[in-house]
């Protein structure tokens, strides 16, 4: 009887484990990109891992920060536009540029990274400065400052090296904050559609000054992403909260920045 018990209840377990298994590879993988409408077209928002994410709109699509190796970006298209905010590793990262053959594609960047960037790779930037604005193929494309509070010269990021960028897509407003603190180039943006807003310690900011930061700029539609810090992942869920109960017309969006790509 325990034999035929036992039997019995294997479709079941099996059953279990399986769910248990689709839900953590579910998980592990990279989200479905989302979709929104753009002056009657569809804009697409991959994220990707940590800062990396694509956008697609109107048949060109965008890498930003493009890291994690060319596994993580199987099966989207090759980029006709790769923008690159500062030098560290997970933002300039040519060991991803190199697998995704990426040479001769115009790629958006601040001094320092056409500095520290392979000789290879130089025919093809396009030099952005603090403040400056440039139209990219057919992309307006303006560098907003990022770094970190207090200013110092020993600072991770000191002001003028990065970029964060702000561009149109379909009229949207898009800004990358790439890795900063909640300063003031930030909390004065006006009219932003959709933010990627960085928060991870040490280096970036924490989740309450994030928070209050996005309360002041008030994009329409906020990613966190670039979550991932030391000691911990940044509790995003409680970055929501804080903005939700403040501004309910604020979306804060929660996605999946760190899915496994082996
Ligand atoms: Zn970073």
């Amino acid at each position: 009887m325990m034999f035929i018990n036992s039997i019995l209840s294997l479709p079941k377990q099996l059953l279990i484990l399986s769910g248990l298994f689709f839900c953590l590879s579910a998980w592990s993988q990279r989200p479905e990109a989302d979709r929104i409408m753009a002056d009657g077209k569809a804009l697409t928002i991959q994220p990707v891992l940590h800062g990396t994410l694509v956008l697609e709109y109107d048949g060109k699509v965008i890498y930003v920060d493009p890291y994690g190796g060319s596994k993580a970006f199987a099966g989207i298209k090759k980029p006709d536009l790769i923008l690159i905010t500062d030098i560290h590793g997970d933002h300039l990262n040519e060991k991803t540029l190199d697998g995704l053959g990426v040479e001769g594609i115009t790629t958006l960047v601040p001094q320092a990274v056409a500095d520290q960037i392979s000789e290879k790779y130089k025919n093809q930037l396009v030099i952005l400065s603090n403040g400056e604005k440039k139209s990219v193929k057919g992309i307006d494309i303006l560098a907003i400052p990022m770094y970190n509070l207090p200013e110092s010269a020993d600072a991770k990021h000191v002001k003028g090296r990065g970029n964060g960028y702000l561009l149109q897509l379909g009229g949207k407003n898009i800004y990358i904050s790439g890795d900063t603190a909640d300063i003031p180039e930030m909390r004065s943006l006006k009219d932003i559609d959709i933010a990627f807003v960085c928060m991870n310690l040490p280096y970036t900011m924490n989740i309450d000054q994030a928070a209050s930061a996005v309360l002041d700029f008030k994009p329409k539609i906020v990613y966190p992403y670039h979550y991932r810090g030391r000691p911990d992942i940044s509790d995003t869920e409680a970055f929501s909260q804080l903005v939700k109960t403040q501004n309910q017309d604020i979306e804060v969006r929660l996605r999946n920045w760190y899915p496994e790509y082996d």
